[in-house]
């Protein structure tokens, strides 16, 4: 395995990391505070390609391998994660679902206005009676000849009021098999336009949207400031037989593939938030003094930055490595969620200890450190959580022995 960047590689992660450093990191408080991101991030976003990283050129995307797919998530997890997830949950579980799945109509009709950023995507799986248990969708698509009609309701869907175009799950069969579970593309038109026009998108009539479809009120988060979180509402939804993705009762299996590449970029979010409050604790910790020495001077410090810098390394190991497979094409879902479920528990890990070794600064909102301990723990929760990510891991080694 060879994980050495090339020259385009390595220019691609310098304008990532350049472009979070320099316009995202600078108003990280604002964006906390005001629970919005600016317009002009979103157009810095936009001039960079990042709606379109995981699209393919031929649809107008940027046409990255995995890997570097990869590095750009790590760059983009050393900024606010209101940004980070801004552009990873669309391009990620958004768009990948359609470019991996979809007809060749439905590629040409979404994807090219996606990866401009025009068009807002997102994933709609987790119901009330349906989290960790995704299987147990409980919403419902009837045949209705030439539409499906859907009904019930998703619960914590990012991009839900700002947001327009859905890959959700419906039970098409009625029981408990997971093969009764399809994938549809739901438009919907925009609830928060205030917020959407001022991010740049927003309704467009050419998109069309889908009758009976409406977004809940936006969740007031602990972390993730300005990612719009909302219940998704489907009340006789009318849903053409052309925004079926995929195969009928193929649903379960494909959300369980789009999970398994979401994950490789949440492990390398939550690394490049490891590596960001690493960062700034060696900043800090060499530039504080107690006892008449820097505080990074002691012992203690030493053993504390060691380990995150050994474990920053591990984590990196562990995510490129489920990412070179995958480009590959061989299996990686194992590997992917050993990935994110290390980078997660190490961000969190990471964040508390920046927060330990800045003292009582670290409890203020004057420093990054204590948004970043609120942003690292929905890694641990959002696409598997980290007990769902060992259940995965536990079944590769243990087999039938794991019941669901
Ligand atoms: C900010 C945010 C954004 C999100 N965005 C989206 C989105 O865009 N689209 C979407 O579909 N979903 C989204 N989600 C939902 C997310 O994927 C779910 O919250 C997650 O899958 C967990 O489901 P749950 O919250 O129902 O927890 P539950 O499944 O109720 O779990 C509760 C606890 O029980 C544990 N548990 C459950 N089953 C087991 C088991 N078998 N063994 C051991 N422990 C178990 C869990 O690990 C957890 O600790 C988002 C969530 C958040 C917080």
């Amino acid at each position: 395995m060879d994980f050495s960047l090339s020259s385009d590689d390595r220019m691609l992660q310098e304008s990532v990391r350049d472009f979070v450093e320099e316009q995202a990191n600078a108003c990280w408080k604002d964006i906390d505070r005001t629970d919005e991101l600016p317009d002009s991030l979103l157009d810095g976003a936009r001039q960079l390609g990042l709606f379109g990283l995981s699209i393919p050129a031929e649809y107008g995307g940027l046409g990255l391998s995995v890997q570097q797919k990869t590095l750009v998530h790590e760059m983009l997890g050393r900024g606010p994660w209101g940004l980070a997830s801004f552009i990873s949950v669309h391009t990620g579980i958004g768009c990948v679902g359609i470019v991996r799945f979809g007809s060749p109509a439905q590629k040409d009709r979404y994807l090219p206005k996606m990866a401009k950023g025009e068009w807002l995507g997102s994933f709609a799986l987790t119901e009330p009676g349906a989290g960790s248990d995704a299987g147990g969708t409980a919403t419902t698509a009837v045949d209705r000849g030439d539409h499906y009609v859907l009904n019930g309701s998703k619960i914590f869907i990012t991009h839900a009021g700002v947001g327009e175009i859905f890959v959700c799950t419906a039970r098409t069969t009625p029981g408990h098999s997971n093969r009764g579970i399809t994938s549809f593309i739901v438009t919907k038109e925009t609830t928060d336009k205030a917020e959407a026009a001022a991010a740049g998108m927003g309704h467009e009539p050419s998109l069309g949207w889908t009758r009976g479809v409406s977004a809940g009120k936006k969740e007031d988060k602990m972390g993730w400031r300005a990612s719009d979180t909302r219940e998704l509402h489907f009340e006789d939804a009318v849903v053409p037989k052309e925004n079926v993705l995929g195969e009928v009762g193929k649903g379960f299996v494909q959300f369980l593939k789009t999970l398994d590449s979401g994950r490789i970029g949440v492990a390398a979010l939550s690394l490049g938030l490891a590596e960001g409050a690493y960062e700034e604790a060696v900043k800090y910790t060499s530039q504080r003094k107690q006892f008449g020495r820097y505080v990074a001077g002691f012992q203690g410090v030493h053993f504390a930055l060691a380990d995150l810098a050994t474990e920053i390394e591990a984590g990196r190991f562990l995510t490129y490595h489920a990412a070179w497979l995958k480009q590959r094409g061989k299996p990686h879902k194992t590997e992917a969620a050993m990935a994110k479920l290390y980078c997660s528990e190490l961000a969190t890990r990471a964040t508390i200890k920046a927060v330990q070794l800045h003292g009582a600064n670290g409890y203020t909102t004057e420093y990054p450190v204590e948004r970043m301990m609120r942003d690292a723990k929905v890694g641990e929760i959002g696409e598997g959580t980290s007990e769902v990510q060992r259940l995965v891991i536990a079944r590769q080694i243990l087999g039938d022995l794991v019941r669901d």
